[in-house]
Formats: C-alpha cells, structure tokens, sequence
C-alpha cells in the first residue's frame, strides 16, 4: 500500500461506527478487540491459535521488549512479526505506562523517565525519541506516542500539567517517527475526566496530527460510570475519520458502551489473564470454572461458542484440568475466553452495518446473569 496506515469508515448507527484500518500487514475490521501479546506472546496460545479465535491485531509491550530480549535484538531477528509467528497487523505501546506501574525505582523528568528494570535492578532511560525508536525496531504497525498516563485520582492543576507534558512529548514522537508505507503512529488525549483538558489535548494532538488518536488517562480506579461520562465528551473532540482507541479496556459491558460512544479499538488483558486463573467469559456472563458445580456437567463452557474448548470439552474437563493445575486448562480457557472477545466486537460490527446496534447490545446484556463476581481493575497486572 501506499501512504500511512490508514482507516475507511463504512456505517455508522448512532456514535457506533463500523469501519476498516488498512496496515501494512493487512486489513482490520473495527471495531476490533486486540489480544494483549505482552513479551512476544499471547500468553498460552499459539499464534495459529490466537489466528482460529478470528483475532486480527495484537499487541505487544515495548516495557517488557526494550528488557527482555532487547529491540536491537528483536530488530536483528527480522523483527515482531516474524519473531512470534503474527503476520497480521501489531500495536506496540510507548513504555510509558508499565515504566510507571511496574519499574522499581524512576525519576521523570521533562525529558523522559530512568528507571530500573523489575527483572534484574537495571537501569534504563525511556524518551519520546527512544520509545519511537524501540517500537521501529519491533516494526510496530502501529507505534504509540510516548506519554505519561495520568494518575488517577488528579486534581485538575495536576491533571492539566501532566497532560501538557505528554503534548510536548507527542511533537517529540511525531518528529521521532520514521513513516513508512502502511505504518503509522497514534496520538494519545489526556486530561483525566476534566472536559476543558480533554479539548485542549484534543487541539494539540490534530494540530500535530496522526493516524489515529488513543483515548488514554482511563480504566485506571475511575470506575465504569465516570469512563463513560468522560468518553462522552472526549471522543467527540477527536476527527471523525481518524480511528480511535481506547486503550487498556475492557470488560464487555465497558467495550459495548465505548463502541456505542465512538470507540473503534480496544486492547486488555482481561481474557488472557482470566483465562489463567479460571474464570469464564460466556454469553451468559461470567464463570468461576473451579466452582463445584462445575464437575459433573458434560455441557459446553458457553453452548453458543464454537471454540476448540467448547467444541470439544466439557466443563467438568476444563475444571478438572484447572483444579489439577494442568497447563492445558489455562491453555482452553484462554482460547475461549479470546474467542468470546472476537465474537462480541464481530456481532457489535455486524449490527451496526445493518444499524441495530441498540438492539444487539441490550440482546447481548439482557443475557448476562448478575451472579458474576466483580472484575478486578482492568489495568492491574499488565505484565501476568
Ligand atoms: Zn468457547
């Protein structure tokens, strides 16, 4: 292709819209879920098996690469793609904020963040141009802007300083930036929930001007209602025509509201991570699949889901399987729980293409038993 990455925007039904980003490793249709692939891996799955849940775009940490193997190195090895077997298109993100939560001792200043690794104590320096570069080494499709996520609870003093920071920080990225075809980098809004902050983030960033524009400083302790209450007025600040990505989110019901909000791109560990300690996402909500209940029912985890551990398993094998601490449950649970993700954002596609999108929703919520234990903070333990 020819010219940057780049996104087509086909319907839209009311703030959901349904759209393609076009990359250099081909084409994603939004709004599209991305496995989190922290340090070269999905974590339990093989890149074949992350392709079968219909997954089209991952993720991978520049915080976890940059320490272990190294970007020169991955860049040597020919690079993400090759090195983890994902030919399709990979969004790195900037360092910045898994420096802030998992880094052991660090010292920001203006110009960047030096820090010491959590793996062996050391140290390191984080800038604008070397996160950029980092990310260029990884050959990220898309490579994030590096930028400080701010804290919250902020005041707004706090929160407008922090988000001034990451403006200057986003001129440095832009400037850092190699373009190459098909390739491209996102700005990323801040201004915690203060709308006068959010627009003045919103100005600087289109006047710098991306690819595409991250909603970022949310699902950090806020809580659902506030993120949706910020994303209200936030999400219209930014073009319309540039593809929008709320990162570090979420649960279903938080995905389901952003997209109706605007919100083409999502990312989150949730489905990696409770696919190892033994929760279920279904259509039916959650389940704890080391529950009692569980193990003498020959009945599929989800009925309506046509994953290899539902096709093939019964719920008393995969709580066998996790109760026993046999890789393969983590393993099952995870192929499912990516696949419910891809199915949920594919069934919100579909409908708004056909301009249901209200009615898919509540159809899809009205399911969800109200048993379900509470999600942990979707942002907490990045790294597992
Ligand atoms: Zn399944």
């Amino acid at each position: 292709m020819n010219g940057p990455l780049s996104f087509t925007l086909q319907a839209r039904d009311g703030g959901a819209r349904a759209g393609t980003l076009h990359t250099a490793h081909g084409d994603v249709p939004t709004p599209v879920f991305m496995p989190v692939g922290t340090a070269g891996t999905v974590k339990a799955m093989t890149a074949d098996a992350v392709r079968s849940t219909g997954a089209r775009m991952v993720l991978g940490n520049t915080y976890h690469l940059m320490l272990r193997p190294g970007a020169e190195r991955v860049g040597r090895l020919g690079g993400l793609h090759k090195l983890m077997d994902w030919h399709g298109p990979i969004l790195t993100d900037s360092g910045g904020f898994q420096v802030m939560s998992l880094s052991g001792l660090r010292k920001m200043d203006a110009d960047g963040v030096t820090f010491q690794s959590h793996i062996d104590g050391s140290k390191h320096r984080l800038t604008p141009e070397r996160s950029i570069e980092i990310q260029h080494h990884l050959d990220a499709d898309v490579t994030m802007c590096f930028d400080e996520c701010t804290p919250f609870p902020a005041t707004e003093e706090q929160a407008a300083s922090s988000m001034r920071l990451s403006m200057r920080w986003a001129a440095r990225s832009r400037e850092a930036f190699r373009p190459r075809d098909g390739y491209g980098l996102f700005g990323i809004q801040q201004g915690s929930t203060f709308e006068s902050l959010r627009a003045e983030s919103a100005r600087a960033l289109t006047e710098i001007g991306f690819e595409g524009y991250a909603i970022g400083g949310l699902a950090v302790g806020e809580g659902q209602q506030e993120m949706f209450r910020t994303l209200d007025f936030s999400v219209p600040m930014l073009p319309q025509e540039k593809p929008r990505y709320l990162m570090g989110v979420g649960t279903p019901a938080d995905i389901i509201g952003a997209v109706a909000r605007g919100v083409d791109m999502f990312d989150c560990v949730i489905p990696t991570r409770s696919g190892r300690t033994g929760r279920a996402y279904t259509s039916r909500g959650v389940m704890n699949m080391r529950n009692a209940r569980h193990a003498d029912d020959a009945s599929a985890i989800d009925p309506e889901c046509d994953c290899l551990a539902c096709v093939r398993h019964s719920r008393a094998y995969i709580q066998h399987l996790i109760r026993a601490e046999e890789m393969l449950g983590p393993m099952l649970l995870t192929w499912h729980n990516i696949r419910y993700f891809q199915t949920l954002t594919a069934r919100l596609r579909a409908a708004i293409l056909e301009n249901r999108f209200d009615a898919e929703a509540a159809a899809i919520a009205a399911k969800w038993e109200t048993t379900a234990p509470p999600e942990p903070p979707s942002k907490e333990e990045t790294t597992s």
